[in-house]
This record gives structure tokens, sequence and C-alpha cells, in this order.
């Protein structure tokens, strides 16, 4: 297990499930079965108030969801996990006074997901991950988009729709983005974009445009971004970043000429930083006052991965 948020969801999807109606059926009434609760985007999380800086996911049986639960909302099947059917459920059409008068949900609050993330176990983060993009997937898909007006039908509990006009089927998407480093000798280059917060750098990033490889993708943005012309770019890891649907796939690449030219449309500072530097910006000492993302954002690991193996 990496320590990459939103990366270690321990739950077995066993989609093979999603679109037996019948297992579902049986599932989602089952009280082995567990369920999790998301209103606008937010996951309800339980603090306890003996230890309130561990947080966790609340997680409640058919029974205890029962009081709340409506025909018209679809639990998404989440997976198995210890044998035991997961689910997760989206109460954004309801009242959420009326959700929080359930006495099994004492204690908990609905909270956004970028600020709890970094509070939970990393195995919740996955979790609330795959949740909350598919959510957000169903709530931004609801017409056909070759038929005017028809409204899409959903299926394999949340994991697909379809148009019963013209019977085209839509699946959530996902839109992979590359993050990386061009490394320089003992050197790693960090980047500044116009709308980061005063002293923040962090490492180049872009979107794999259709088409394009992942090492293209690489170099195309190293290239746009501060005019260095990148070889042998290598995978790292990749972090799924449910706002709502992206993954970053993380890379190093190398450079052979340092001398870099930023493209004032996206960047407006870049710095070549060696291992020292970043050492300083680590623990709070740098002279210049540079910080990077915390440890939360793929591009802080990528960071002092680099670190560790130079
Ligand atoms: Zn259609």
């Amino acid at each position: 297990m990496n320590s990459i948020t939103f990366a270690n969801n321990p739950i077995d999807r066993a989609s093979e499930f999603r679109s037996n109606v019948e297992w579902q059926q049986q599932a989602v009434t089952s009280e082995k079965s567990l369920f999790m609760i998301f209103f606008e985007d937010r996951p309800l999380i339980k603090i306890n108030s003996e230890r309130p800086n561990e947080p966790e996911i609340l997680w409640v049986s058919h029974q205890q969801l029962a009081l709340v639960l409506t025909n018209n909302i679809t639990p998404l099947f989440l997976g198995l996990k210890d044998e035991r059917p997961h689910f997760a459920v989206d109460l954004s059409n309801l009242n959420l006074e009326q959700i929080l008068s359930n006495p099994s949900f004492a204690h908990s609050k609905f909270i956004d997901a970028r600020s709890i993330a970094p509070s939970l176990d990393n195995p919740s983060t996955g979790i609330i991950a795959q949740a909350k993009s598919n959510f957000e997937w169903n709530k931004n898909n609801i017409y056909c988009s070759k038929c005017e007006g028809v409204k899409l039908s959903t299926k394999d509990t949340g994991y697909k729709k379809f148009c019963k006009q013209c019977g085209a089927e839509y699946f959530p998407r996902v839109d992979p983005v590359v993050i990386m480093l061009p490394c320089f000798e003992d050197k790693c280059l960090l980047g500044r974009q116009k709308g980061f917060p005063p002293g923040m750098f962090s490492a180049l990033a872009g979107f794999v445009e259709p088409g394009e490889t992942i090492e293209a993708a690489v170099i195309r943005e190293v290239n746009e971004e501060v005019g260095l012309n990148s070889r042998d770019v290598v995978y790292k890891f990749t972090q799924p970043w449910p706002f709502p649907s992206q993954l970053m796939i993380a890379c190093t690449a190398i450079v052979d000429d340092p001398t870099y030219k930023v493209d004032d449309e996206e960047i407006e500072e870049a710095i070549w930083l060696n291992k020292e530097d970043l050492t300083k910006i680590l623990i709070g000492k740098s002279e210049k006052k540079i910080w990077i993302p915390p440890p939360m954002a793929i591009a802080h690991q990528l960071i002092v991965d680099w670190m560790d193996n130079n």
C-alpha cells in the first residue's frame, strides 16, 4: 500500500454483480450490507467526541438507512469487503435537516472531500474517490447526447447509462492528467501557475489529449509550459483525483539543456532545485520562501520520490 491519498481503495469492486438485478436487490436489504452516505458531493463523516482527530466514514446498515431512503434512490454498489456488500447512496434530493435528524447519523457531518481527506485513513479516501466521481458523473449525465430531451436510464447500479430510444450506452469517464518533473543532472524543475498562492511551486501538469500517449503528453506539456525539450519519460505512479474525475499520472523526464523559457499564459515562474533546496523547502526553511503542495497532492509525492531516488 502506498501513501497516496485517494489511491488505496480496499474494496473488491466485484463488478460481476453490478448487472445482477436479483443479487443487488437482495444485497441492498441484507443485514450484512453497509452504506455510506453523500449529500451534494460531500461524504457523511463520523466525528467521535473522544477522538475528534480521527474522523471516519459513517457506515450504516440498511435498517438504519431505511428511515430516509426513498424508492427513487438507487444505491451505488461499491463492491465487497470482508464478504460484506458495500454501497454508497446520494441523498442530495432529500431535505438535509430531515436526513440529519436520523438518530443513526448523530455525531456525523457532511464534509467536503478535499478538506476531510488529509484527516482520514488512506483506504477511506480511496472509497470516497470511487463513490464521489461516480455520483458526479451520474448527476451530470441526464440526457442522451444524440436524442434531444430523452432522459437516460441507469444500469448496473450507476456504472452505466443507456438511451431507450437510440440504444446509446454511456460509461463514467476518467480524464487523464500528466504531472511531471523535468530533471537535469542533480536538479528538477518546478513551476508556478498564475493562480497559485504566493510562494507555492509545483510539478508541471496538463491534460492528456485524445490520440496521445502519456509519454507524448509529458514531452508536449513540458515544452509548452517551460520550453524545454525532454526525453526518456518514466512513469512513477497514479492518483485518482475525484474533482470530479481525473487520473493524475506522475512521471519524470530527462532534459539535456536546462535553459527554460516560461510560457506566460500558463506559468509565471520556474525554478531548478536540487535535493538540498527541496529538503529546506520541506522543513519550511527555504530562503526564497518557496513551498510545495501538501502530501495529499501527487506533486508532493512525486517530488519526495525524486528526492529519495537521487
Ligand atoms: Zn438516444
